[in-house]
């Protein structure tokens, strides 16, 4: 592929890390932070008009969609007719939304395209991109995602990548709490751990919480839980994935009660609880200490 040049805002945790990869790859990557953080083979712009001028690409890994919003105005107004925004951070549906229209209405191509995979997945580029937008720019973004990560899904028109992607993480919030409460459940019954990881893990109540990041410390695959409850995913970005998806559901009319529980469960345990800072797993030893009155 042709090498491009390509303005990357926000070289965070998860940023950095995709950055670099492009610029391995043998794009000329321009790299703006407002921490001043920098990624390896990155050229640090000196703000966001610096990275967005002449940029084929502008891409972006920011922490909400406020701070997106005004990024993408920024950046926007220094990007030519037909190049392409593609925006990786997860963000509420209506900000993708409203960037997608910015864009379009600049002549620049849109993308939100949020990720899962972690910060694992994003130095091994082996990251999942869940895209919405035009079948013209996810076709102009898709050798980015080829080289960022190992599958992206066009989802649908601006704002569907958002939208799986809160799916996706309210059903897992779900169900690593059903597991961890069902593991709980199971000690107080004086069922061994590994029997029930044996049994669930080949039975109906299967998931990817329990067959692949088992919250039970010493069963199943390497897991968080083996490491202490270090993240992993941590249960404070949980918890901004389920108020998304509480966001959306209210924007939508959707009845999402099991989403909503999942939501006060993880504010509880990130807030007023030990959560902030453990895998979201570490739900587990949260029931194991309590009983039904807390
Ligand atoms: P992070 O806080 O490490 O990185 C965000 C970066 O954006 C920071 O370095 C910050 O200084 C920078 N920033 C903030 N405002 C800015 C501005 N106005 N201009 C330029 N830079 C600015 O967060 P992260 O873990 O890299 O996550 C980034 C996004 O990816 C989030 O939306 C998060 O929900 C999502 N995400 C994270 C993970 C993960 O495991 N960390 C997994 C999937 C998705």
């Amino acid at each position: 592929m042709q090498s491009l040049t390509i303005g990357f805002i926000g070289l965070g945790n998860m940023g950095a890390p995709m950055a670099a990869n492009l610029a391995k790859a043998g794009h000329k990557v321009r790299g703006f932070d407002v921490a001043g953080t920098t990624a390896a083979g990155v050229e640090v712009a000196p703000d966001i008009a610096g990275a967005a001028k002449g940029a084929d690409v502008v891409i972006t890994m920011l922490p909400n969609g406020s701070i997106l919003r005004q990024v993408a105005a920024q950046a926007i107004e220094h990007m030519a007719k037909g190049s392409l925004f593609i925006d990786c951070s997860t963000v509420d549906v209506e900000s993708a939304r409203n960037t997608s229209e910015a864009a379009e209405k600049a002549g620049v191509l849109a993308v939100d395209a949020p990720v899962s995979g972690g910060i694992g997945g994003a130095s091994a580029g082996t990251l999942t991109f869940m895209a919405g937008g035009s079948e013209a720019a996810f076709a102009k973004a898709a050798p980015l995602f080829d080289i960022m990560g190992q599958k992206a899904v066009h989802c649908g028109d601006a704002g569907a990548g958002q939208a799986a992607k809160i799916c996706n993480n309210m059903i897992l919030g779900v169900t690593m709490i059903a597991t961890c409460e069902a593991f709980a459940l199971a000690d107080k019954l004086g069922l061994d751990r590994q029997k029930m990881f044996d049994v669930v893990s080949t039975s109906s109540g299967y998931s990817w919480s329990m067959n692949a990041y088992c919250p039970a410390p010493g069963v199943g695959p390497n897991a968080p839980s083996d490491n202490d409850y270090k993240p992993g995913f941590a249960a404070e970005l949980m918890l901004k994935d389920l108020g998304l998806s509480q966001q959306a559901a209210e924007m939508a009319d959707a009845d999402t009660p099991m989403g909503e529980l999942a939501r006060a469960l993880y504010a509880q345990f990130v807030e007023n609880e030990d959560g902030k800072g453990m895998d979201f797993s570490a739900m587990l030893p949260r029931f194991e200490k309590r009983g039904r009155e807390g």
